[in-house]
């Protein structure tokens, strides 16, 4: 079969591939004039960098196994993860048990009580029960209300913002249980977490793959925006799609696998039927809104921060240089300050500079010792669709990767659960995706 791609990130990318492996040939055309989606990479001291920070966990093991398979395996490297909590005016370790009982903005008693929780939440394997509950609700009761609000709010702020307290605790459970499993074994190992990276970053693994479909006798388009599908007697046939700024044409598939946002699907697939679209369009995603600074010496000890403070506009700050050293960037310190934001909030309508001198003068509040001389080069990201939202109820809610129009399928970030979205999943999807194409020309 013939089968067209749209999207090549993760999930688009593994599935081309995957269709090659079963004998068909595939066609990506990715929008942008980069391949990789919400992983694409920028320049620092000439080495890619991811846009928005990335890493792997232990358990990412569909990720894992592909890049051996790409024959890449050695170019993964495990790091012990480093990470820091700043709450009161003061930077705190965060990375083991211990660190958590030394967390003296939270009464000793209610330490104890949040060391039980996570160990008990860590073990359980059941999770369906935990579907219909917010993780504030479940917080709340099991690790009490000052654990929740000096711990856990400011996390779930984090990664969702405004919704935080809509967010369903299988959702938060399923994050133990990765933590979990990148803890090392033995007793001593289970205090210490890895990180995982691939050096020379997340754009080899797409360069590679891409370089597969090809071998494979597919194509990978870049700078190829597809405008929307063809279907005839209800089938999908084929692809309307702009090449390289030209004039769209069309393109005739057996089938086509769409990856992009939710939101985005029904203007590339205008004959979907309501039922199917009003799955699509009750999805919530968060942006993710990314100030980037390269500077010339380390801003804190850490590779990841939560900042628990409200009166700081950003809810977290990666070093990524304490994970990967500064010298592979031209010796510059990569820090990434980030939000996740409604589209339509103050900070994600800032400009570059706006957003980079509105989170400058909190700085000195991580490191009193930071200067703006510091700063080497300053850049700006956004990722629209970046974070899904994850309420209670959400499975039910979850689009068929086969669509009602028969050959048209759909694989994007909405659909992963009760993972949170992540490279590794996307490639699992992608390839699952693969299979269910394969399985319906059989
Ligand atoms: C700030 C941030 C940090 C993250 N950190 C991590 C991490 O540490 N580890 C990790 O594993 N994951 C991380 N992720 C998540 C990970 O990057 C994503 O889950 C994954 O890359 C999604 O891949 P995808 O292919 O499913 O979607 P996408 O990457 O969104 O790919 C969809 C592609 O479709 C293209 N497209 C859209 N419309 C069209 C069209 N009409 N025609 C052609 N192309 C189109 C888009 O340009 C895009 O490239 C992070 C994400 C963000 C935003």
């Amino acid at each position: 079969m013939k089968i067209g791609v749209i999207g090549g990130g993760a999930a688009g990318l593994a599935a081309a591939y995957e269709l090659g492996l079963r004998g068909h040939t595939a066609e990506v055309f990715e929008g942008a004039p980069f391949l990789g989606g919400q992983a694409s990479t920028f320049d620092v001291g000439g080495t890619p960098v991811e846009k928005g920070y990335h890493h792997l966990f232990r358990s990412d093991t569909a990720m894992i196994d592909l890049m051996s398979e790409l024959g890449i395996g050695h170019q993964l490297k495990w790091i012990d993860s480093n990470v820091g909590y700043f709450v009161d005016g003061r930077l705190w370790k965060f990375t083991s048990p211990f660190d958590l009982m030394r967390f003296s903005p939270l009464p000793l008693l209610d330490r104890i009580k949040l060391g039980l929780m996570t160990l008990m939440l860590q073990r359980r394997k059941e999770w369906h029960s935990l579907e219909q509950v917010t993780a504030t609700e479940w917080l709340k009761e099991h690790a009490g209300r000052k654990g929740y609000e000096v711990i856990f709010e400011p996390m779930l702020r984090g990664k969702f913002g405004d919704h935080h307290d809509r967010i369903a605790m299988s959702w938060l459970w399923n994050k133990f249980a990765l933590r979990t499993a990148s803890r090392g074994k033995g007793l001593l190992g289970r205090f210490k977490e890895q990180l995982g990276y691939p050096v020379g970053s997340f754009a080899e693994i797409f360069d590679v793959l891409a370089e597969r479909v090809r071998s494979q006798g597919g194509q990978v388009h870049i700078n190829a925006k597809v405008q929307g599908t063809i279907v005839e007697d209800g089938r999908c046939v084929g692809l309307r799609v702009a090449v390289d700024g030209g004039e769209p044409e069309t393109r005739t598939y057996d089938a086509v696998l769409s990856t992009v946002p939710s939101y985005i699907m029904p203007h590339v697939a205008p004959d979907l039927p309501e039922s199917y679209v009003a799955h699509l369009t009750d999805k919530t995603y968060l942006a993710a809104v990314l100030v980037v600074l390269v500077l010339d010496r380390p801003l804190s000890r850490h590779y990841w921060t939560y900042v628990g403070d409200r009166s700081i506009p950003f809810l977290g700050i990666i070093e990524h240089t304490n994970f990967i050293p500064a010298e592979n960037y031209g010796g510059g310190h990569i820090v990434y300050l980030t939000n996740y934001l409604e589209r339509d909030s103050r900070l994600y309508q800032m400009s570059a500079e706006e957003l980079y001198r509105e989170y400058l003068p909190h700085l000195a509040q991580i490191n009193p010792a930071f200067d703006e001389s510091w700063v080497k080069e300053h850049h700006h990201h956004k990722v629209d669709a970046a974070q899904p939202i994850v309420t209670p109820g959400y499975a039910d809610t979850i689009p068929d990767h086969r669509t009602p129009i028969a050959g048209l399928y759909l694989a994007n970030t909405t659909q992963i659960y009760p993972e949170d979205r992540g490279t590794n999943y996307s490639v699992r999807m992608g390839r699952q995706v693969a299979a269910l194409i394969d399985d319906d020309a059989n």
